[in-house]
């Protein structure tokens, strides 16, 4: 590429500002809000260049404008001679070859990260070839002191109104180097995101948040490896920036969800915004030239002011993604002030309850124990369960509160917790019956954290418990979590003589090759299977092959939700080795258990046939 001479560029640069006066033509009021500050930047230097001294005026605008905002700098090319004109400030901080420069674009190519270039051409070819508006786009560029700084570029081609040439000019805005942005994706992280809905909150603003992941995305990862996988977060993350066009704010959080904060409102337009993001994810994402498709998944939050904690807003938020995921194959999970009149009130507890765990030293937690017993009625053990109970609340079962809290940070500190309580509570009981055995309920959420199999050991050894009288239960969900990663913890517990038991069994989509894949003692026959057994041959051909298949793995098992006499006599026909329900006993109080156990030898809860 031909470069200029100082003297052709200046010529080359007359020119350009020759023309610069056509910005007049440029409707202000029909450019999106956040564009409008550059068209009227545009439109003043043009303004100020009509029929004057060209050269002297039309530099010291420029100037004026460069010299308004250390942070924010201005460049204008003319599209013809490529010859172009960035602010002072930016040439020192990026040690740029001057202020007047030949193929700039090339020459800031080389200052952008490697692994954003793509991203930056991209974008300009889109806008140059028409099929893209305006240039918007975040990157890394390299200053003087070698750093790499995060700075959002966007541009504005002004098509040429008759013989003069196209030009192409607009703002980089230098963000600095600053911890609140993801560093594969150059979107707001969720620390942004927090600051942003609590600034929100202080100001009374409307919030509209819509969550969402790609899901399967260890596919694209495992075809096409971690680099390529971080591309297409990349492309992902860009397109879903310049859907919201200004509109709004993207967030990458953790893995591959993002957060999109916008100004639409209502069911129908989010439901209208989510489709468009399924339909990048499913046809416009390529790696080369092949496409990469992919399915999304979406919850989205609706209020006209935020009255709790962004924490308990974004628990909430996952929770809506989770049930997306889990229950619904991807449809948007969406939660209003009106649709759910409730949800703000439950957002107020989940705040409560996070307080609690957080503040207030847990008060308000509580267990309850419900007895396992044997077909004979001998209580061999029993499954902690937690409550939660407040004036305000009054007492508030798991279900409406671990499913939200499990999306908390909070909840792994509430996990251990649980385990100490019931360690603690029940080693008198262990001590006088050496076979009992406590069960307590572990999330996958719990599995997921990296101290969780040494903070279970050393609770166990502080309690001086012995681990072969603690039973814990996965919940199916914890297949989520990475294979590699839950055998470890479970063949490490294992090895320290703790049983695991697979709870809810049956309702994944992957029990058997769970059994298959994973070692567990012992598994959980979720009492869904048990609800209609006496009339539903289905469900007794379910429950009877899966607990002769459990015991052909040697795994024992528990067949929970019996709660009458009739349905007993059906499940006992496929000899399961334990049960839970209500017909034997509803969850009790920690002084209830006590008093079972109070003599020598196992009690017996006798049921009435
Ligand atoms: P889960 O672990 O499957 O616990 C069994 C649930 O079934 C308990 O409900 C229990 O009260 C109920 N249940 C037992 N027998 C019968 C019956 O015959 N009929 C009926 N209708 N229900 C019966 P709960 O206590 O409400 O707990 C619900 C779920 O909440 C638990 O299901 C578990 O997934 C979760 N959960 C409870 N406590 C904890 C905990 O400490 N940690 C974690 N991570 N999750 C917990
Ligand atoms: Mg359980
Ligand atoms: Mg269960």
């Amino acid at each position: 590429m031909k470069r200029l001479s100082g003297e052709e560029i200046l010529f080359e640069y007359v020119k350009d500002l020759r023309y610069a006066p056509q910005t007049a033509a440029l409707e202000i009021d029909k450019l999106p809000k956040s564009r409008q500050r550059l068209g009227e930047e545009l439109l003043l230097l043009g303004e100020s260049l009509k029929g004057r001294d060209l050269i002297g005026l039309g530099g010291r605008a420029f100037e004026a404008f460069a010299e308004s905002s250390s942070e924010r700098y201005l460049f204008m090319c003319n599209m013809d001679t490529n010859v172009s004109r960035w602010s002072r400030s930016i040439v020192e901080e990026f040690d740029l070859p001057g202020e007047y420069m030949h193929d700039a674009g090339n020459i800031w190519l080389e200052r952008i990260h490697p692994d954003d270039r793509e991203l930056y051409l991209s974008d300009l070819e889109a806008v140059f070839t028409g099929r893209k508006k305006y240039h918007d786009v975040t990157y890394r560029a390299r200053n003087r002191a070698g750093i790499y700084i995060l700075c959002t570029c966007k541009g504005y081609l002004l098509k040429a109104d008759g013989d003069g040439p196209d030009i192409f000019a607009g703002t980089i805005y230098n963000h600095g180097v600053i911890d609140d942005v993801d560093s594969v994706t150059n979107l707001y992280n969720v620390y942004k995101l927090m600051d942003t809905l609590r600034k929100c909150k202080t100001a009374e603003q409307p919030v509209n948040l819509l969550m969402v992941g790609l899901s399967q995305f260890r596919r694209v990862n495992n075809t096409y490896g971690y680099i390529c996988g971080n591309q297409i977060l990349q492309m992902f993350g860009q397109k879903l920036r310049d859907l919201l066009r200004g509109h709004g704010m993207v967030f990458r959080l953790n893995g591959t969800k993002f957060a999109l904060l916008t100004v639409v409102a209502g069911y129908e337009d989010t439901q209208r915004l989510y489709q468009k993001a399924s339909d990048i994810a499913r046809n416009e994402l390529y790696l080369g030239a092949s496409r990469v498709s992919l399915a999304l998944c979406g919850g989205a939050l609706s209020f006209r002011k935020i009255e709790a904690e962004e924490t308990a807003v974004l628990a909430e938020l996952e929770y809506a993604l989770s049930i997306s995921k889990q229950e619904e194959q991807g449809e948007l999970v969406y939660f209003d002030d009106s649709r759910h009149g409730s949800t703000r009130r439950k957002l107020e507890m989940i705040d409560a309850i996070i307080r609690s765990v957080l503040y207030q030293d847990f008060s308000g937690f509580y267990l309850m124990y419900q007895p396992q017993v044997q077909i004979d009625g001998t209580v061999i053990g029993a499954e902690a369960l937690v409550r939660w109970k407040s004036e305000e609340w009054g007492v508030v079962p798991p279900i409406e509160f671990i499913p939200i809290l499990e999306n908390d940070r909070c909840f792994y500190e509430l996990g251990l917790w649980i385990l100490q309580t019931a360690l603690g509570s029940t080693r008198p009981i262990v001590e006088m019956h050496p076979d009992f055995k406590i069960s307590v309920n572990v999330s996958y959420r719990q599995l997921e954290h990296v101290a969780f199999k040494t903070d279970v050991i050393s609770i166990v050894r502080r309690m001086d418990f012995p681990p072969e009288n603690l039973i814990l239960e996965l919940t199916e969900h914890c297949s989520s979590v990475q294979q590699a990663i839950l055998q470890e913890n479970l063949d490490y517990l294992r090895a320290q003589g703790i049983h695991i038991a697979a709870d809810d069994f049956g309702t994944g989509h992957s029990s058997l090759a769970l059994l298959r894949d994973l070692s567990f003692d012992s598994i959980k026959i979720d009492r869904k299977f048990v609800a209609d057994i006496v009339v539903n041959p289905a469900d007794q051909y379910i429950l009877k092959s899966t607990i002769q298949c459990a015991r052909d793995f040697g795994i024992s098992v528990c067949v929970e939700g019996v709660e009458d006499v009739e349905t007993l006599e059906v499940v006992d026909s496929y000899k399961p080795n334990t049960y839970q329900g209500f017909l034997f006993s509803r969850p009790i109080m920690l002084e209830q258990l006590e008093e079972l156990f109070e003599e020598p030898g196992n009690p017996r809860i006798v049921v009435e046939a």
